[in-house]
């Protein structure tokens, strides 16, 4: 059989895609290495513009019910002063959600199945198959050695920063910088924690919200050039970091490390051409970026909508599929950049005069101070927030 579409790697990206392309009608093969529930290395706090995907899918109240909790709080402590607001709803949602990768990827390879597409745990893809020029399918096996191979009208790689769909096809990469962090994380029981918490001190960010069973996940952020020396002894590295804030140090000595440390330094920021003969690639494996913000998730689901219009104008003949992946590629550059370029910014862990005073200048200002943490969040641009008269209104009122 020909499937519609052959997708690689059935997490936030792969997952959501097949589920918007089965509930199409196309027939749709749904690839993983993986087995399914399992975690992976990722921190997982979804923004309000991320939760509002899951929201139009119909897939948050089902998310809500798994006993994740709502963040409606965020709080930045600088070291000389703590920002704190509530979330700037978007949509009519007013918080964040940090749900296990175990609870949330499952839960939409399982809406994926629901929707009519065929989920293949536990298979490992090896290589694309061509005519010519044209990818038409994957090969791949088991992991008990039984090799496969599909065929596809489009194979599209979900399968991450390393894709293997992106290096057989050497898709062009494009505004790249280089690693610019290394973050470490683990998870705590016995604390309390119903916000996000920020504590940005010099040349380390330290981030602690809460999720699924009771827990609290912190995580530190180091410049990329300390991952040699912060890997060699991960712990000290890690409450050396929290030190810097003594009160919330002290808090989580409360607590209990209840798993290891995760981490990598492998946060280089790129941009690829998401597209080809008989190709596509969402989700990491086609726009990566340092995971400082948190927006890897909702980019992948933002991506999900936007191939599956471009895939579905296409299947129905409404033009063809060239043009119609072109046009993918630029409104998902169009719409990620901004939030990409500020990340970039940020990673460096470096604020510029004109941050550090804007940041002063929010204190004692909340409406100001709710747009700040918005940018952060993605739900309103940078460049809204940072047009010069708002700046001005801000530093006049201050
Ligand atoms: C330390 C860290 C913290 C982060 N924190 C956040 C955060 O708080 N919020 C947020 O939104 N984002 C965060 N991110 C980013 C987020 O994890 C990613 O953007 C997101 O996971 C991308 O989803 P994806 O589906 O594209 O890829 P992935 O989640 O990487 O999934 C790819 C899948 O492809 C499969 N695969 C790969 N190769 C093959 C193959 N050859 N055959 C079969 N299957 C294959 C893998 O098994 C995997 O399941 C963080 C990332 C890191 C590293």
């Amino acid at each position: 059989m020909v499937y519609d579409a052959i997708i690689i790697g059935a997490r936030c990206a792969g997952s959501s895609i097949a589920l918007l392309l089965a509930r199409k009608g196309y027939r749709v093969l749904l690839l993983d290495k993986a087995r399914f529930p399992s975690d992976t290395l990722s921190s997982h706090f979804i923004h309000p513009r991320g939760l509002v995907y899951l929201q139009r899918w119909g897939v948050l109240d089902t998310l809500l019910a798994t006993g994740c909790p709502q963040v409606h709080g965020i709080s930045l402590d600088t070291g000389r002063f703590t920002l704190s607001s509530t979330v700037l709803p978007l949509e009519g949602i007013n918080f964040g959600l940090a749900p296990r990768r175990y609870v949330l990827d499952t839960l939409l390879t399982q809406k994926a199945i629901e929707a009519g597409a065929e989920l293949r745990e536990a298979f490992r893809v090896q290589d694309v198959t061509r005519n010519g020029t044209r990818v038409t399918g994957i090969k791949g096996h088991t992991t008990t050695g039984t090799s496969a191979v599909e065929k596809a009208s489009l194979v599209i790689g979900a399968d991450g920063l390393h894709s293997l769909i992106a290096r057989a096809v050497e898709a062009p990469t494009y505004y790249r910088y280089p690693a610019l962090t290394c973050i470490y994380y683990a998870y705590w029981s016995g604390l309390k924690a119903d916000e996000t918490s920020l504590h940005s001190r010099p040349q380390c960010v330290f981030l602690s919200f809460p999720t699924h069973e009771g827990l609290v996940l912190i995580s530190v952020t180091w410049p990329r050039h300390r991952f040699p020396e912060v890997r060699s002894d991960i712990k000290k590295h890690f409450l050396e970091a929290l030190a810097l804030a003594p009160a919330f140090a002290a808090c989580v000595r409360q607590g209990k490390q209840e798993q290891r440390f995760m981490g990598t330094g492998d946060t280089t920021n790129f941009f690829k051409k998401p597209y080809g003969p008989g190709w596509a690639l969402l989700g990491d494996a086609g726009y990566h970026k340092d995971p400082l913000l948190g927006h890897g998730i909702a980019d992948a689901f933002a991506d999900a909508e936007r191939l599956t219009q471009a895939i579905d104008s296409s299947f129905t003949g409404q033009q063809p599929l060239e043009e119609a992946l072109a046009g993918y590629e630029q409104q998902r550059n169009r719409e990620a950049l901004p939030l990409y370029e500020l990340t970039v910014q940020l990673a460096t862990l470096n604020l510029t005069s004109e941050i550090q005073q804007v940041q002063e200048a929010l204190q004692g200002n909340p409406e100001a101070t709710q747009l700040f943490f918005a940018v952060l969040e993605g739900t309103i641009p940078a460049a809204t927030f940072f047009a010069p008269e708002h700046i001005r209104a801000i530093l006049t009122r201050a």
